[in-house]
C-alpha cells in the first residue's frame, strides 16, 4: 500500500506552490517539506544561505551506507512576469479539462521536487531498500545564482555521492550534459565634471566603449564548438552611464551574459574579460573592474553509465515511447553540484514537465505525469542502489 493517495500527492503539491518563493523564501518551503519528513521519521538538516533569513537548503536522507544517490531540485521559482497575462491564479494550483495542473513552478520544478520527496518517503515506509543511501538535497538560489548548490558542495555534501539526479523539467528527454552560464559585469570609473569643462573630468564611458568594442573583436576570432552543445555564446545585454546630458560621466556599465561549453568555459571567459581590461586601462587610463557575479560551468559527461540506462528504459516503460537522450542549453545545479566530478560522473536530468513550460505564462504540468514521475522514481532509485555491487 502507498503511503499517499493520488489526491494527498497532488495536495501536497498544491501546498508547495502556494508557498511564494520567488527568488526567496525557500526556508518556507523546507519547513514545509522538514515537517512531512519528520512524520515518517526521515532525518533532515536545513543549512542557511550565509546573511539571508529565508533562504536556505534542505537535505533529507534515507538508507545507509554506499553507494550514495543524491537527488536535487530547486526550491524558488522566478517571477510570474505579467500577472494580468496569468488565466490562473499563480499561486494556487488549478487542473484544467485537459488535465494539466497550472501554477508557478508547476513544472519549473515543484512537480519534480515534490516527486522526490515523496518517493522517498513511499521507499522508506515500504522498506524497499536493500542497500545504499538516498540523499535529497533542496536547493535555494538556483534560478538567479545557484547560491544553494554552491554552498552544499562547499559543505561536502556531494563528496561521496555516486549518481545524481536532477528533476528539472524535461519529461521529452533526459538530459546528461549541459551548457553553463556566466554574467559579468564591466564598470568604468571616472570623474565627473561640467560638460563646458571636460578636461577637469575623466569621461567613464568611453573606455567602457572601447571595452566593448575590443571583447567583440577578440571573441569573434574564437572558433570553438562542441559537438553535443554547439557554440558558447556571448552577449552584452545592458548598458548603463551618465545620468545628466550636460555633465561628463563618471561611471558606467555594461553587463554580459555568456553561454559556456567545456571547450570555452568559464574560466577562458574570464580570462577573455581581464586581458581586454588590462589592454584598455593601458590604452585609455580608464578604471575598469571585471566582477563575474554568477559563475555557472558547464556539465559534460558521457552518458555511459548504467543510471542513464536505466532512467531511459524506466522513460520508456511509464510513458510508452522511445525517450530521447540529449543535451541541453540550459544550466541546473549540476554546475555547482557536479564541480569534482569527471565525466564518467552518472548525471541524470529527468523529470515532469515540458521543458519549454519553464518560466511561462500558464506554466503547467500534466497531473498524470507529475504522478506518474513519482512510481518511476521509487523504480529508478531502489532498482539502481539494489542492483549496485
Ligand atoms: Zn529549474
Amino acid at each position: 500500500m502507498a503511503v499517499f493517495s493520488k489526491d494527498e500527492r497532488v495536495k501536497i503539491l498544491s501546498d508547495i506552490i502556494e508557498i511564494q518563493s520567488v527568488n526567496e523564501k525557500e526556508l518556507d518551503v523546507a519547513h514545509y517539506l522538514q515537517q512531512l519528513f519528520k512524520k515518517y521519521d526521515i532525518h533532515t538538516e536545513i543549512l542557511k544561505l550565509d546573511g539571508e533569513s529565508s533562504r536556505a537548503n534542505l537535505v533529507a536522507e534515507i538508507g545507509s551506507g554506499k553507494p550514495v544517490i543524491g537527488v536535487s531540485g530547486h526550491m524558488d521559482v522566478v517571477t510570474t512576469g505579467d500577472s494580468d497575462k496569468w488565466h490562473y491564479d499563480p499561486f494556487k494550483l488549478t487542473e484544467d479539462n485537459q488535465g494539466r495542473l497550472h501554477g508557478r513552478g508547476s513544472a519549473d520544478m515543484k512537480s519534480g521536487l515534490v516527486a522526490l520527496a515523496i518517493s522517498l518517503i513511499e521507499i522508506k515506509e515500504a522498506g524497499l531498500l536493500k542497500q545504499g543511501s538516498i540523499r535529497f538535497m533542496a536547493t535555494a538560489g538556483e534560478e538567479v545564482t545557484s547560491n544553494g548548490a554552491a554552498l552544499l558542495h562547499e559543505k561536502g555534501y556531494m563528496d561521496d555521492i555516486d549518481a545524481l539526479l536532477i528533476a528539472e523539467p524535461s519529461q521529452d528527454g533526459i538530459v546528461y550534459t549541459h551548457k553553463g552560464t556566466m554574467d559579468i559585469q564591466v564598470t568604468s570609473k571616472g570623474k565627473s565634471a561640467h560638460s563646458s569643462m571636460p578636461e577637469l573630468g575623466f569621461n567613464a564611458i568611453n573606455p567602457l566603449v572601447d571595452f566593448i568594442h575590443d571583447l567583440n573583436a577578440e571573441y569573434n576570432k574564437v572558433d570553438v564548438s562542441s559537438e553535443l552543445l554547439g557554440t558558447p555564446t556571448m552577449n552584452s545585454t545592458i548598458i548603463n552611464g551618465g545620468d545628466q546630458v550636460n555633465s561628463i560621466p563618471e561611471y558606467a556599465e555594461s553587463l554580459f551574459n555568456m553561454r559556456t561549453i567545456p571547450q570555452f568555459d568559464n574560466k577562458k571567459f574570464e580570462d577573455l574579460f581581464n586581458r581586454t581590461k588590462e589592454k584598455i586601462e593601458k590604452e585609455s587610463n580608464g578604471d575598469i573592474t571585471v566582477n563575474p557575479y554568477v559563475n555557472r560551468d558547464p556539465v559534460y559527461t558521457t552518458g555511459d553509465n548504467s543510471f542513464l540506462k536505466l532512467a531511459k528504459s524506466l522513460g520508456d516503460e511509464y510513458f510508452n515511447r522511445n525517450l530521447e537522450v540529449t543535451s541541453s542549453t540550459a544550466t541546473t545545479d549540476a554546475s555547482y553540484l557536479m564541480k569534482d566530478k569527471g565525466e564518467d560522473f552518472s548525471f541524470v536530468m529527468y523529470g515532469p514537465g515540458e521543458t519549454g513550460q519553464a518560466h511561462q505564462v500558464d506554466e503547467y504540468v500534466y497531473k498524470d505525469v507529475y504522478l506518474s514521475f513519482i512510481d518511476l522514481y521509487v523504480q529508478l532509485l531502489t532498482q539502481y542502489l539494489n542492483q549496485s555491487k
